[in-house]
Parts: structure tokens; sequence; C-alpha cells
């Protein structure tokens, strides 16, 4: 039943090394840390396509992108979301709205939240009005306390294309 709204549950944790790059959301952020992954570890873009992915009842990231491929090794995830994307429409889905919470001690993502909704708008053909993104901190308690980590949660709503 393609005509009624399917919600999709993404969730990634990454590693977060100093003198990676830091690109979180398809953004570039000033940061003396950044996420550590086979592609270049964008945890929030990497949740976000589990979530749309997962919405339209499709293989999830890992599956269709293996970190074992060389191809995929420090790979713009915007290049993940387009496939995502042309794959959910090919099931007849669009994106209608997705909402995104990343909890890490560093970057602090307010200052680039609303570059952040913008891109990933851009990327799932979705106004950013229908795009949140909210930063937590870790409390500092465990791996993400301790600005070890980077948690992403995700949650996509798709609907019939018009
Ligand atoms: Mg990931």
């Amino acid at each position: 039943m393609k005509d009624l709204p399917r919600i999709g549950l993404g969730v990634d944790l990454h590693r977060l090394e100093p003198g990676r790059p830091c690109v979180l959301g398809g953004v570039e952020i000033p940061c003396d840390v950044g996420p550590a992954g086979h592609s270049d570890g964008d945890a929030i873009l990497h949740a976000v396509c589990d979530a749309v992915l997962g919405a339209a009842g499709l293989d999830d990231l890992g599956t269709l992108f293996s970190d074992r491929d060389p191809a995929n090794k420090d790979r713009d995830s915007a290049s993940f979301c387009h496939e995502a994307l042309r794959l959910c429409r090919a099931e007849g889905l669009r994106v209608l709205s997705l909402d995104v919470v990343a909890e890490c001690e560093k970057p602090k993502l307010i200052p680039h939240r609303a570059a952040i909704r913008a891109r990933i708008g851009a990327l799932f053909d979705v106004d950013p009005t229908r795009v949140n993104v909210k930063g937590k901190t870790g409390e500092k308690l465990g791996p993400i306390g301790r600005g070890e980590a980077i948690r992403t949660t995700a949650v996509a709503l798709l609907g019939p294309v018009d």
C-alpha cells in the first residue's frame, strides 16, 4: 500500500578522532576531531539514509555500500543520499519529513543547524522546514560524554510521489 505514509528509523555511531575532517549532515564543520569511518564518516547522513531506506522497505546502507569495498573509501556520503533517494523514487515514494538527533560533546551543532537542514533538504528533495536537526550532549557519560564518539538517530516519513 504505497498510498499510506511510511515511517523509517536509522541509527549510526562513529568514533571521533583528532585530525579527521568533520563533515556532518553534509556540512563541513571546523573542529579538531571528526568522525572516523571507511567513508567520510558522516553519521548524520548515514542515519538519515537508513531511515529513508527503512521506510521504503529497502536494504540498509551497510548492505548497499559495503565498508569492505575500496570504492567507498573516504566516499562523500552525499552520494549515498543520492542513491537512497533514487531507490526510494523507484518505489514510487518521496520524503515528506525528516527528524534527526545527534549526540556528541563536539562539535557544537547549533551554529550549523540551518546549513545542515538546508543541505539535507537539498539532498532528499524536501523543504528544509520539513527537516529538523537537534544536538544533544552525552552528559559526560559513556563514550559520547567523553567525546570519543558521535551517535545519531533519524526518523523519516515517506509518502507516495504525487
Ligand atoms: Mg556510518
